[in-house]
């Protein structure tokens, strides 16, 4: 208990939320201590604690997450912050898969949301498209699909070899990550839930999505539904994004579709997301990666880090340092007081520095 708030005359004790903090390799250990003191400035009851895991660490001395990480993070935080996890110099990328899908997993964070906002006419690649054309909700099924990795080879070398990777889907997990859609739209004053899938081809486990989104969604009347084959929903993002509302979909499609989504929105840069398990320690992430090619130079958009900061302390209920964060990263990108990767002239620190003056002033 660290501060009193009085209401009603009576004295509270409101506890500060406990956060990790885990910034990991490349840009990620530029865009989230700027995106940290961000959230600093917002003055919000929140008390950050650091993790140095990622390929440093690894290469130090084979760490990728101790032993008894994962349930010290759910134990110990309300959330989890991280930044991005790769590096060329560990080939096979163990310490990123053991962290960042170990989170995802370990922690069952089964709904990966992002939000897919364009926010100034000018960072939208498309022709006549306005800030209010883009403006949905991708909901990725977070712990199930070929991100299992199940599978196996046969015959391995030879020119008869034979590879196999299942694609899981369990009742279960494709009944919650719906209902978490369904509530989602319900919580936020969305209007249309679309499932996508292609079960037409993969007439199994898209016939599953087909059945437990039918049965779902009639709980839901006063939502409406639609369903489209993933092509077509590529299709539909580039030629009437203004149609989307709340997209629900399985691990791969959601993992491409929300790239896709970031380009329309100004690219990887901008684009923030979080990893959820209602009522767990969820984990809130910039969607791009390490990018090894620009880090270290001062050139990283921090504002993909920063979004996925104030997504996460709405989460936590800290709605209106939330919308300080947003309305300044709104005024930035208004101002061009970006990177280059949007347009503008400055350096991480010197956009991240502008926004967080503008939280502090608000
Ligand atoms: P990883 O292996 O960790 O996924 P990557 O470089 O393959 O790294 P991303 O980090 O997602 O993949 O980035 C791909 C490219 O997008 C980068 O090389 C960079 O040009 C651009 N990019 C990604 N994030 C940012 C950012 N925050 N600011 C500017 N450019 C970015």
């Amino acid at each position: 208990m660290d501060e009193d708030r009085c209401r009603s005359g009576i004295l509270f004790a409101v506890p500060k939320k406990k956060i990790a903090v885990v910034p990991g390799d490349g840009i990620g250990k530029e865009v989230i201590p700027q995106a940290v003191s961000v959230i600093e400035a917002t003055a919000a009851l929140v008390e950050f604690t650091h993790f140095d895991w990622g390929a440093d660490r690894f290469l130090k001395d084979g760490t990728t997450i101790p032993a008894d990480g994962f349930q010290m993070l759910a134990q110990n935080f309300d959330a989890i912050f991280l930044g991005a996890l790769g590096d060329p110099r560990v080939s096979s990328n163990i310490h990123a898969k053991e962290i960042l899908l170990g989170m995802r997993f370990k922690l069952d964070l089964y709904a990966n949301v992002r939000p897919v906002k364009l926010l100034d006419e000018g960072l939208c690649p498309l022709k006549n498209v306005k800030p209010d054309d883009v403006d949905f909700v991708v909901i990725r099924e977070n712990t199930e699909g070929v991100y299992m990795d199940m599978g196996g080879l046969f015959k391995q070398g030879t020119p008869d070899e034979v590879a196999t990777q299942e694609d899981i889907n369990t009742r279960k997990g494709v009944e919650r990550v719906i209902r978490f859609s369904f509530e989602y739209a319900k919580r936020n004053g969305r209007k249309k839930v679309l499932m996508s899938d292609k079960s037409n081809v993969m007439t199994y486990a898209g016939g599953l999505w087909q059945r437990v989104f039918k049965e779902i969604a009639k709980e839901y009347a006063d939502i409406q539904t639609q369903h489209m084959y993933v092509d077509a929903l590529c299709l539909q993002m580039v030629r009437d994004p203004e149609s989307l509302d709340v997209i629900v979909t399985n691990n791969m499609f959601g993992d491409i579709v929300t790239d896709l989504a970031a380009a329309l929105q100004g690219g990887l840069g901008m684009a923030a997301s979080g990893n959820i398990h209602p009522g767990r320690t969820s984990m809130f992430e910039p969607v791009h990666g390490s990018a090894p090619a620009i880090a270290g130079k001062n050139m990283a958009n921090p504002m993909g880090a920063i979004l996925s900061g104030a997504m996460m302390l709405r989460h936590l209920g800290l709605t209106a340092e939330a919308e300080k964060i947003e309305a300044a990263v709104l005024g930035a990108v208004q101002q061009k007081k970006t990177t280059v990767d949007v347009g503008g002239a400055m350096g991480t620190r010197e956009c991240a520095e502008w926004i967080r003056d503008r939280v502090s002033q608000a």
